[in-house]
Formats: structure tokens, sequence, C-alpha cells
């Protein structure tokens, strides 16, 4: 369960595009070096989740804090100075860079002396990485990508990382891999981590604990454990063998 230190707190959040309420009133805490799921069928809202606590859309009601800070109205640039790193929906990754750029692209100028440390951890968790250096972007694989897309918002050197459906249209065995990387990261560097994701059966065996959103509200929440066991989310996003 939670620890009671909230690094990242969503306190009543309520995000509109234009006159269309997405989000309504949510409310969602990461303690430190917790891994937090958010799980919820297509169009709940998670991306917009993700996206209001990087303040673009801004949230129209509500409070966002970040290590005890009000971050509700910061500018994005600002809030990613505090080292929240996100690897957002479709990856992002530089398609025409390679591999090592993508990487320099992810460590801000202050932590440029730290590279080479820094890509050496990238490589020890994705080793697939290394081999592919001097590749474009573009050109990877799915899987590939994804890490990269991991890797690179590791070179910011989180508090507080964010990933937006890692699994998303994945093999079974790389799905496997990105979430076994996830827990070695949080396991051994005690990195905190909101993960959000439709592959609520693997997200919720990772996660800590979990929250349950629907239409822009959170609808049920708790230990990973109890999620995966709960009737309810069982017969709305576990039957049909979604692992
Ligand atoms: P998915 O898993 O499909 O990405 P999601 O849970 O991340 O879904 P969101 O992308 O956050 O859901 O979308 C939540 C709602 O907000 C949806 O009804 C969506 O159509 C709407 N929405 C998202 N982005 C915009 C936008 N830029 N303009 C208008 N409506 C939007």
């Amino acid at each position: 369960m939670a620890s009671g230190r909230a690094l990242l707190s969503v306190e009543g959040v309520e995000t509109y595009y234009g006159n269309i309420r997405a989000l309504n009133g949510v409310n969602v805490s990461v303690d430190e070096g917790e891994i937090v799921a958010l799980i919820g069928a297509n169009g709940a809202g998670k991306s917009t989740l993700m996206m209001t606590i990087f303040g673009n859309p801004r949230a129209r009601r509500g409070m966002i804090r970040f290590a005890g800070r009000d971050i509700t109205e910061l500018p994005t640039h600002e809030i990613a100075r505090l080292r929240i790193a996100q690897s957002p929906e479709g990856r992002r990754i530089f398609p025409r860079m390679t591999v090592l750029e993508n990487l320099q692209m992810g460590a801000s100028l202050d932590r440029l002396k730290h590279f080479d440390e820094d890509a050496e951890k990238v490589f020890t968790l994705f080793p697939r990485l290394k081999e592919r250096l001097r590749q474009r972007g573009g050109t990877l694989s799915g899987g590939e990508q994804q890490m990269l897309s991991i890797g690179r918002a590791l070179m910011a050197r989180p508090k507080l990382l964010m990933l937006d459906e890692p699994s998303l249209g994945l093999a079974p065995l790389i799905i496997k891999q990105i979430f076994d990387a996830i827990k070695e990261l949080n396991r051994s560097q005690g990195l905190t981590v909101f993960l959000v994701e439709q592959n609520a059966f693997g997200a919720l065996k990772l996660a800590h604990r979990g929250y349950v959103l629907v239409n822009g509200s959170v609808t049920m929440s708790g230990t990973g454990k109890d999620l995966l066991a709960d009737p309810d989310v069982r017969a709305a996003y576990l039957e049909g063998g979604h692992h």
C-alpha cells in the first residue's frame, strides 16, 4: 500500500477539450518508490490525464502537486525540469535520428557530463539498444522503439517516470521484456513509475497499486493484486485473455 509520501498527487482534476469534459474530478496519487497503474478502456481519458499532468491541456479545476509543490499552472518545460519524464503514447522518438542521438536528446545539457554513465545504465536494461546505436530510430522495430522511448526518458534522470501504453501493439514476449525492465528499475533504483495501460493484466501484475478510469472518472482503486482479483475488473478488462 501507499507509504504516505505522495510524490505526485492529482486532486479533483477536470480537463476539457472545448466544451467536452474529458476528466471529471480525478483523484490519483503516486508515492515515492511505487509503481502505480491507471487502467481503462479506449477513450476513458488515460492519455488526457497524463498530458494534463504536463500542463497541456491544462486542468480547468483541481490541483496537481509534485514533490509537495503546486504545478497546476506551471509551463510544460518547467514541469519537465522538475524531473518528471514521460514516454508518451506512440513513443514519439525522433525517427531520422540514430539511437545514440535520441538518447542525447533525452539528456538535458547539465546532465551531458553523466551521459556515458547514464547511457550504460540504459544499455544494461535494454542491451538491444547498444547493438543498434547508429541505426535510425524510425527503422527500429516497435519493441525497440519502445525501449528507446523509455531509455530516452531515463536519460533525464527522472524522479517520476510516466509511461503511456508502453505495451501497445507489441508481441507478448516484448511486452514481458518491457515490463520486466520497469520492475527492475523500480526494484534496483527505487524509481517511481506512473503507468497508463489498456493491458490491465500486465499492468496490475506489475503495479503496487492501481486505479480504474471510466469515462473520465476513477471508479475503483486498490492494490494491483486486489484489482486483479476483483470480479468487476475481471469482467470488464481481463476476460477474453488480454494477457
Ligand atoms: P486511448 O487508450 O484510446 O488512447 P485514453 O483513455 O487515453 O484512450 P484519451 O485519449 O485521454 O483516452 O481521450 C479521452 C476523451 O477525450 C475521448 O473521448 C477523446 O475522444 C477525447 N479527446 C482526446 N483528445 C482530444 C482532443 N485533442 N480534442 C478533442 N477531444 C479529445
